[in-house]
């Protein structure tokens, strides 16, 4: 088994905090996402599970053993950055071959053959005699990945290893990981900056705010169920309008502002804080444009719309607040709109200030 959990785990850099009380739990064979803005602790919270920081407080487990003071290289993990970093002075083959000389015990099939299986394994037979200059950004960091996973890890960590290619590149590359990821069935955590990426490829996210946790969950529920506003608004477009309690027993709230409370009051499962005020969090495609028979309408007017190819944009503004909305008619709507809303798609995501 090679579950990775870390608990309560704080690292600071000069007395300034980067990590505060981390704690998660990554199964064996889990493809864990870890997701956030720049400086949120990604990074380091990776670089701690490899053993190049340690934890001030909290531990680090690998396979059910406390890593406390276990070098990196004993760690049993392969790792990919950024910046593929692959020896420039040394041919493909060779390259992938330095990543064996951690294997322990030594495999049952010769060096030789383990990187030509490693280099079909990432779609890169025939290429070892190249030297890394010869390839191109896609190519090296998939010469990264066979590196990395040439002595066999018990885990694989992977920080931002698409950043620095094209979007498209991108796109394609990250299910070349995920399917490799499956096939290997190998622990696996993920660093990224993208949450479209998080959710495309990630059995379960962890998205970080600030050197803190803020939500751990499936794609679906990080993306459906936002636990803050921040998560809220860092994953996906989002509305996050402005609304205020009905009662408390049974939680109900309304969107504030625009008309009759009566029409716009939804039953909520709980609510977040006594405070009068809550902010509401509806996805773009939640809301209907048109639709007047939601059981929430609203009449808005259309501002700006963008045509994606499959769908509008449309940026509508109805009680001077903007909504954003996920248009799939034929033409581009404008001027005066129904927008219809169905109540279980609101998410109440935190109190005033949250
Ligand atoms: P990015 O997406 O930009 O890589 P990140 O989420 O990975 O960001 P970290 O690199 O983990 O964030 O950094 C977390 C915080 O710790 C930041 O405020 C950063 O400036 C700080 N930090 C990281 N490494 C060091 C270091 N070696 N010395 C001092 N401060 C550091």
């Amino acid at each position: 088994m090679s579950e990775v959990i870390l608990e309560d785990v704080s690292v600071s850099f000069d007395g300034v905090p980067a990590l505060r009380d981390v704690s998660l739990s990554v199964s064996d064979g889990e493809f864990f996402t870890l997701v956030g803005p720049s400086g949120c602790g990604k990074t380091t919270t990776l670089r701690t599970v490899a053993g190049f920081e340690e934890p001030d407080t909290g531990t680090v487990e690998i396979g059910g053993v406390d890593v406390a003071g276990v070098p990196p290289e004993d760690r049993n993990v392969g790792i990919v950055f950024q910046n593929y970093a692959l020896f420039p002075h040394m041919s493909v083959r060779e390259n992938v071959a330095y990543g064996l000389r951690y294997r322990d015990p030594p495999g049952d099939v010769d060096d030789d053959e383990r990187v030509d299986n490693l280099l079909e394994l990432v779609d890169m037979a025939g290429m070892g005699e190249r030297d890394p200059e010869e390839l191109s950004g896609g190519q090296q960091q998939r010469i990264a990945l066979a590196r990395a996973l040439a002595p066999g890890p018990e885990v694989l960590l992977l920080d931002e290893p698409l950043s620095a290619l094209d979007a498209r590149l991108r796109e394609r590359l990250r299910v070349v990981i995920r399917d490799l990821q499956q096939e290997l069935g190998i622990t696996t955590i993920y660093v990224t900056h993208d949450q479209a990426e998080a959710l495309a490829i990630s059995d379960r996210v962890a998205v970080m705010h600030d050197g803190r946790v803020e939500q751990i969950g499936r794609p679906e529920a990080i993306y459906r169920e936002p636990a803050s506003r921040f998560v809220a608004e860092f994953v996906g477009d989002n509305n996050l309008l402005e609304g205020a309690v009905v009662s408390t027993d049974p939680p109900q709230v309304r969107l504030a502002g625009g008309g009759d409370e009566q029409a716009t009051t939804i039953a909520v499962d709980s609510l977040p804080s006594e405070n009068e005020r809550v902010t509401l969090s509806i996805r773009p495609e939640d809301v209907r444009l048109g639709d007047a028979s939601a059981p929430i309408t609203l009449s808005a007017t259309v501002d700006t719309v963008e045509f994606l190819g499959d769908a509008y944009r449309v940026h509508c503004r109805w009680d001077d607040q903007s909504v954003l909305v996920k248009y799939t008619g034929d033409a581009a709507p404008e001027g005066t709109v129904t927008l219809g809303i169905d109540p279980e798609t609101v998410t109440v995501v935190g109190g005033e200030g949250s």
